[in-house]
This record gives C-alpha cells, structure tokens and sequence, in this order.
C-alpha cells in the first residue's frame, strides 16, 4: 500500500521549504522531496536581495512587478524579527541597504537623481564623505542613494526554513506522477491529498509527466560574475541608462577580511550571450570603467551559468506576481522571485482551505538532503588577461 501524506512537495529551495514550514505549522502531514540540495537551483545562486520595488523603477514606470514587490519587505521583516509567518530569527543581514550609484556616462547621474525621485520616501542620498569606500575611492562625482531593502545570507536563510522540517526534507527522485495525487519517488509509491511542484526548472519535467502541453515555462539565462579577493563590501545597483542595472554588486566574506564579489545585472544578461572568456572579459572591462581606483588585473574571476526557470503568461510575458497552478491533486507553485515567496505561498495555503489534515504516515525511508553550495564555493577561477 502507498505511504500516505497530506502534502509532498517537491523541492526545497526557497519556495519549497518556506511551503512546507507554512503547512507543517498548520497541522498538514507534510514531507519534502529534493532531487539534489537544499537551494541547489536558483536559491543559492540568487544575490539574496529582498527588493521592494525600487530596483524596478529603473524602468522609469512604476510597473507590476514594483507595485506587487512593494508589499513584501514588511512580511519578511516580521520573519526576521519573529514575529511573522516563518521563524527567521536566525537569519544573517549581510545589509539592511542597496546602494544605488551612476554608473554610466554623465547622463547616469540624472538617471539615478530620475530613480531616486520615484521611490518611496525611504530612499536616502549618502553624502560623498559617506559613500562606500569602493566609490569614494575614485572620488564618485554625483548622486549615490541608499535604498531600504536587506541582502540577506542565503545559506542562512536555507538553514532557518529547512529547521522545523528536520526528518521530513529527502532526497528522491520522481519517475511518475498522477492527477490524482499518487507518485513514484525512488521506486516507492506514495500518495498525498495535494502534490505541490515548487521545484523551480523541475516544474517543467513534472508537467510534461502529467501530459500538459501547453507553454506555461519559460527559461531566462545569466552569467554571473565572481571576483576576489576584495577588501571591501559593496551592495547594490551601478545605474546607466536602461531599464536595468548596468550590475548588481553584493559581496560574501571569503576569510581574511576579504570578499568575493558576485556580480549581476547588465554584467550577468549580456555574459549570457557569450562564451566563459568573453564574458570575463566583459566583466573586467565594465569594473575598470565603473570602478577605476581598483586593481583589476591580480584579481581571480569565475563565472556561475544558469537559468531563471519562471512562469509566462498567456501573453509570453513574466507575470508581475507569483503563479499557482493546479491539475487535480497537483499543484505548480514559482514565486517569480525570491522576494515573493511570502505571496507565493499565501496563493498555496489558499488551495487547502477545504481540506483539514488527516494523513498519519512517519517520512519514508529515503535519505536526508544535504545542503547545496554557492556558487563562489564550486567555482573554477581563473585569471583575466
Ligand atoms: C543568479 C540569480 C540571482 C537572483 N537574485 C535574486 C535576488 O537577489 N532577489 C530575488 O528576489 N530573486 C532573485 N533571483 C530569483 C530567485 O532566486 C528565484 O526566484 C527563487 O530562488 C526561486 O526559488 P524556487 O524555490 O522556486 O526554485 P529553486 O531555487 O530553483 O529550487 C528548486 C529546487 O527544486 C529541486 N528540483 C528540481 N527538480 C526536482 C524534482 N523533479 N524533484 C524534486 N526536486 C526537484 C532543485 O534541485 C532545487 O533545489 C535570482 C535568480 C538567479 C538565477
């Protein structure tokens, strides 16, 4: 006979986990089922940027995707503190700010004076004596903003959502599923009242499984950039002209004092369209530019490949908010980004509001998932010429 549960979901990156703390404290017999580590698709290779919208008004509108995100910091920061939906007391803040700085030809300062403007009050302008030491060393001529939105540790935050689930986060594979909720995992049956794919570019195989042809994924690739040693911190958003950053800095201790910085943005979208060398290339060229006070040239680089695996909507576009999506017992769950996956997990509850826990069976034997790496831990590093 099949173990019976009242939920399993699938994957335990950051949607996943942050699910199943969700359902567990409602009483739901809930199990996790990861195909490899704790985080190892996008999580742990996210900047770990909670935003609030600002960032997205670089697009000069205040667009969906800012209106939705602007709901989301105060959920978190409830967590943070304790008292909110999730217990992430133990959560490191590697910076309760983002900068925001001209990246750009003199045209980058209106840009980022034009952003500042339309965000919310809480933006401050650092005055020069102020700036972080990264800028005040080539003496950064123009508007630098600090924007109110944390940078959290990741593997922390991994840590702190994966602890109330302790016995109950397995390693499995899935080779069948049903609409009526029953599934092979690892060769054993199980069945569960709802099956919550949240398992980022897993979601796609699972689909395929239960016959849904219709596009409903979409994969979008960066590049992103490593570099170290730094002896300094750096968090934020270089602007030019564009809809996006020109990067996306945040930085992660490496011992010593030093830093790796993991580099996002424009840095990361256009490394995508070239091979490994050529976008390392690309990458130091933009930092000499953006950041002439700096030695360069002794610096080691790496690169980290992958693939945004979100939702598209009916008109091929990425939806503004979180997406759910159910075919019988089955439900498909992507936050979109980290930052939503407060609402994400609101639209799932919603989905059980006429099922009351029922299921009695102790996790199977499979084994216990690990936590997965950074991409700054498993890199290959080399230098630029
Ligand atoms: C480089 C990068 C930087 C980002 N930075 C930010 C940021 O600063 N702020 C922000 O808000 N968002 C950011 N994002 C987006 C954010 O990381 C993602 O939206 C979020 O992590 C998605 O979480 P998830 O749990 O849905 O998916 P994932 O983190 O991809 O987790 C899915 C899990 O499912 C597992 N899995 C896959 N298939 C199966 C299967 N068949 N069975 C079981 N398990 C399976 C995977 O191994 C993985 O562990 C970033 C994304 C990237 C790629």
């Amino acid at each position: 006979m099949s173990e019976e549960y009242d939920v399993i979901v699938f994957g335990a990156g950051v949607a996943g986990l942050w699910i199943a703390n969700r359902l567990t404290q409602a009483g739901y017999n809930v199990i996790v089922v990861e195909k490899e580590k704790l985080g190892s698709g996008q999580t742990m290779a996210s900047q770990g940027m909670i935003h609030g919208g600002q960032k997205y008004l670089l697009q000069g509108v205040l667009t969906p995707h800012a209106v939705a995100a602007a709901t989301m910091p105060p959920r978190w920061q409830a967590s943070i503190e304790g008292r909110g939906e999730v217990d992430l007391t133990s959560v490191e803040i590697l910076s309760e700010e983002q900068v925001m700085w001209p990246a750009g030809s003199l045209v980058s300062r209106g840009a980022v004076r034009a952003a500042a403007a339309r965000v919310n009050a809480e933006c401050r302008k650092i005055e020069t004596n102020d700036h972080p030491e990264p800028l005040r060393l080539h003496k950064l001529q123009g508007p630098v903003y600090a924007l109110p939105e944390k940078v959290l540790e990741v593997r922390s935050l991994v840590l702190a959502l994966a602890r109330d689930l302790d016995g109950r986060i397995l390693r499995g594979e899935v080779t069948d599923l049903t609409a009526e909720g029953v599934v092979t995992v690892s060769a054993r049956s199980l069945c569960a009242r709802l099956i919550v794919f949240a398992a980022g570019a897993g979601n796609e195989q699972a689909l395929h499984m239960l016959g849904i042809g219709q596009r409903l994924t979409q994969r979008r690739p960066l590049r992103q950039v490593m570099v170290r040693p730094l002896p300094y911190a750096l968090f934020g958003h270089g602007v030019a002209m564009g809809a996006q950053p020109r990067v996306t800095v945040t930085s992660h201790a490496i011992g010593g004092g030093e830093y790796v910085w993991y580099l996002g943005g424009g840095v990361a979208e256009k490394g995508a369209k070239m091979d490994k060398a050529a976008a390392l290339r690309f990458a130091a060229s933009e930092l000499e530019h953006m950041f002439p006070a700096i030695p360069w040239s002794d610096k080691e680089w790496a690169t980290w490949y992958g693939e945004r695996a979100e939702p598209i909507d009916e008109k091929g576009r990425l939806p503004a908010a979180p997406v759910v999506r159910q075919w019988g017992c089955v439900l498909f769950a992507w936050p979109t980004k980290l930052t939503f996956v407060p609402a994400l997990s609101d639209a799932v509850l919603g989905r059980f509001k006429d099922i009351p826990p029922a299921a009695k069976s102790p996790p199977p034997p499979l084994p216990v998932a690990e936590v997965g790496a950074y991409p700054w831990e498993v890199a290959s590093w080399q230098t630029v010429a």
